[in-house]
């Protein structure tokens, strides 16, 4: 492209979405649509493809023509686009005659942009014509592997789009999917009938994803941990049942979890109010079945967790993928129990032809070896899909991150295994051979005289979960294999050659001190007091505009305006995600709160987020330096409380960040049993944040934030209620 061109894209990025660079493979597949050649997608979810279209689209005469399946999704999709700048509308079934006569009005006057039809309605007796009338820019198909029997999701809507290339000729196609095998690639181009298309594949590792897999053990303790690392941020959680949806919706709300249950049980009513509240954050998490997720563009997901396990790694990828869409560190945890595999078998064989049951049989193994496997979950994942990560270590595993390590005496563990399921008969599962393992005195082992093997209490020193983890894990490497009924162990020729000692498998065992889960980095220099201040901003316009909150602004543009506090709209400006219409549409008010938050917390604006002091210490560096200096700077900031200093003032005579005093000061709070906030809060706000705590029944800082409208801040709240639990 164009040196001239490729300068006016780069000032269309800009200026509609405020981005500053272009995500990997956007400039190559722009230069496509600005350049009228047909081409094909393929980028991971939250790989930028909708601006793929949309700024060609921008850039050229005429309208641009967007085929999308989901008619859910069109709308939000719209709302984004106006809120940016662009003339766009949608029409498809939901609308009633009056809303399409006004938007065939628009295309009639040459007003839109961009026109998002669904692929029924495109192919309607005289629809083409009709468009043909007007100049058409480009035509893009979104989800295109619909269009193909092999890939998960075919739509047969979707083979009549072969037509458009006669239709409108002359006009470039472009498709667009985020997961296509090679083979679906190849039937979408043939189906489309694309013009010697540019075919594009990005990679599809999301790195952004910290991925882990835990063996169930108490699914509702372990879920509660997951999401009490994100707290009043959104998560789904995904079941295999719906009865599993239902119980664990009804434990979660009983815990005092904002929750809605969503599966293909619940009514047509019941399934929109969950998905609505979803999006528009009036809960945080939404517990389901698969039937969830198709139409959800909610960017803002910080956990996706499967209490059950899927039924292929397509889906895995496909619902995990739903985390972290803006780029920002997100959370995908796998619960798998052994019956999971059984489950999905029954499920299988109950519903499919013999032939689609031998496909999905092979889907299950492959989803179960990645359960029990021991190599980089992300590596893993892209292999699955052809391709090859470049590094070793992703760094955003359980495996790479040192969750896990790797036990040095694996081949002498392993021998063990192995001897106990041989001295079993080959003829149990691995949960009573792992009981044999550590020693169990259950009466069926006593009854049974298997305490009388040779092997019965080798692993004692081990505790029964991580042996039952090895069992898996030689399962999942194929020295073991579970058959039968009741999932009976029996030792492959590969089990052998590691009894005879010529291979040794890998076994994992827990770190002896895991690292952090949930990397910071995205969170540096952001003060989280006025992040969730902003928050409490979007969440009322969007409700005033009647928009999902994540289309006003993303996560990633409100960390970015509470890390660089702008005091000018002009300043506004230079915030990722701020284009000049929602600078000028909402420039002024976010300014106006991040500049009350800083006079009231006596910060500094205008702060320039790469003169940030940059390099980090190394993980160990940090947390030696953090442990010896801990106590001491405590000790130093509760001196300078006990003389009424404000946290700001003791966050610099510390030298430590104002969210760390403000830490010391809760924890002096709770330590000298303070039941009244003074001089650090006022008494009329205590009473009014003590007053909104009686009125939403609840300690939570965003409800009590929200009930009192954002007239009070983030860290008033929490010094109340750190008062407030200390009075009987
Ligand atoms: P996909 O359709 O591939 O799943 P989207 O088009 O929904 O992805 O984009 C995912 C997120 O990335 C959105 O929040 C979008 O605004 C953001 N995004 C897209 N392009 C850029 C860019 N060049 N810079 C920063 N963020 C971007």
């Amino acid at each position: 492209m164009k040196w001239g061109v490729m300068r006016h894209i780069a000032g269309i990025l800009k200026q509609y979405w405020g981005y500053e660079d272009f995500l990997p493979l956007q400039r190559e597949a722009i230069a496509c649509g600005v350049g009228g050649r047909d081409s094909l997608v393929v980028l991971p979810t939250g790989g930028g493809k909708s601006l793929c279209f949309q700024v060609p689209a921008v850039r050229l005469p005429g309208l641009a023509i967007v085929v999308s399946p989901l008619i859910s999704l069109m709308k939000d999709q719209v709302d984004a686009l106006t809120e940016c700048g662009v003339a766009a509308a949608c029409i498809n079934s939901s609308q009633n005659p009056d809303e399409q006569d006004d938007v065939i009005a628009s295309i009639r006057r040459g007003d839109l942009k961009i026109l998002y039809v669904s692929p029924e309605r495109l192919m309607m007796n005289g629809f083409a014509d009709f468009l043909n009338q007007h100049t058409i820019s480009l035509i893009a198909i979104d989800e295109a592997h619909c269009v193909s029997m092999w890939g998960h999701d075919f739509r047969p809507e979707y083979r009549r789009l072969g037509s458009l290339k006669t239709s409108f000729p002359g006009v470039a196609v472009h498709a667009y999917t985020a997961t296509a095998t090679e083979q679906v690639r190849n039937d979408i181009v043939q189906q489309l009938h694309l013009v010697r298309p540019e075919i594009l594949v990005g990679s599809f590792d999301r790195p952004n994803l910290l991925y882990s897999v835990e063996r169930r053990t108490d699914v509702l303790r372990q879920v509660r941990d997951v999401l009490d690392r994100h707290k009043d941020e959104s998560s789904i959680v995904y079941c295999i049942r719906r009865t599993d949806v239902d119980d664990l919706t009804e434990q979660l709300q009983a815990a005092g979890y904002r929750t809605a249950a969503y599966h293909a049980g619940l009514t047509d009513d019941a399934r929109r109010q969950a998905q609505n509240a979803f999006i528009k954050e009036d809960v945080d998490i939404i517990v389901a079945t698969v039937a969830f997720g198709m139409g959800i563009n909610k960017t803002n997901v910080r956990a996706v967790i499967h209490a059950g396990m899927p039924k292929s790694l397509e889906h895995y990828q496909q619902e995990s993928g739903r985390a972290g869409r803006d780029g920002l560190d997100a959370e995908c945890i796998l619960l798998y129990g052994s019956g999971d595999y059984g489950t999905w078998k029954y499920i299988i064989e109950q519903s499919e032809s013999e032939a689609a049951v031998r496909i999905a049989l092979i889907k299950l193994g492959d989803m179960s070896a990645y359960a029990a496997g021991v190599t980089c979950r992300h590596q893993a994942l892209v292999t699955y899909f052809g391709q090859r990560l470049a590094t070793d270590n992703c760094k955003a595993c359980d495996v790479c991150f040192g969750d896990l390590e790797l036990a040095d005496d694996a081949l002498v563990l392993g021998q063990k295994i192995l001897s106990c399921v041989f001295r079993l008969n080959q003829r149990y599962g691995a949960d009573y051979t792992a009981n044999v393992l550590v020693g169990s005195k259950e009466q069926r082992i006593l009854e049974a005289r298997h305490d009388q093997l040779t092997t019965y209490g080798l692993l004692s020193d081990y505790t029964k979960k991580l042996v039952r983890d090895w069992i898996e894990q030689l399962v999942g490497q194929g020295y073991l294999q579970k058959g039968g009924e009741y999932s009976v162990l029996t030792i492959t020729e590969r089990g052998w050659r590691a009894i005879r000692g010529d291979e040794t498998p890998r076994l994992l065992k827990p770190a002896a001190s895991p690292r952090k889960r949930v990397s910071e980095d995205s969170w540096e220099g952001v003060d989280r007091g006025l992040f969730d201040t902003l928050r409490v901003v979007r969440r009322k316009i969007a409700t005033l505009r009647q928009v999902p909150a994540y289309v006003v602004f993303g996560d990633a543009s409100l960390r970015d305006m509470a890390r660089r506090k702008p005091s000018t709209v002009d300043a506004f400006l230079e915030v990722t995600g701020v284009g000049q219409a929602k600078a000028r549409q909402y420039g002024e008010e976010f300014v106006a709160t991040i500049a009350e938050y800083c006079r009231s917390h006596s910060l500094e604006m205008d702060v320039d987020p790469n003169l940030r002091p940059a390099p980090k210490p190394s993980a160990m560096g940090k947390q030696r330096t953090a442990r010896s200096t801990l106590n001491l700077s405590k000790q130093l900031a509760f001196g300078r409380f006990d003389k009424g200093e404000s946290i700001v003032a003791v966050s610099d005579a510390i030298e430590r960040k104002p969210e760390t005093a403000l830490k010391y000061l809760l924890d002096y709070i709770a330590q000298k049993k303070l039941t009244r906030p003074e001089p650090w809060v006022d008494t009329a706000t205590f009473k009014q944040i003590a007053a909104a705590v009686e009125t939403v029944g609840t300690a939570r800082t965003m409800a009590i934030l929200k009930e009192l409208n954002g007239t009070v801040d983030y860290d008033q709240i929490k010094i109340s209620l750190a008062c407030l639990a200390n009075i009987e």
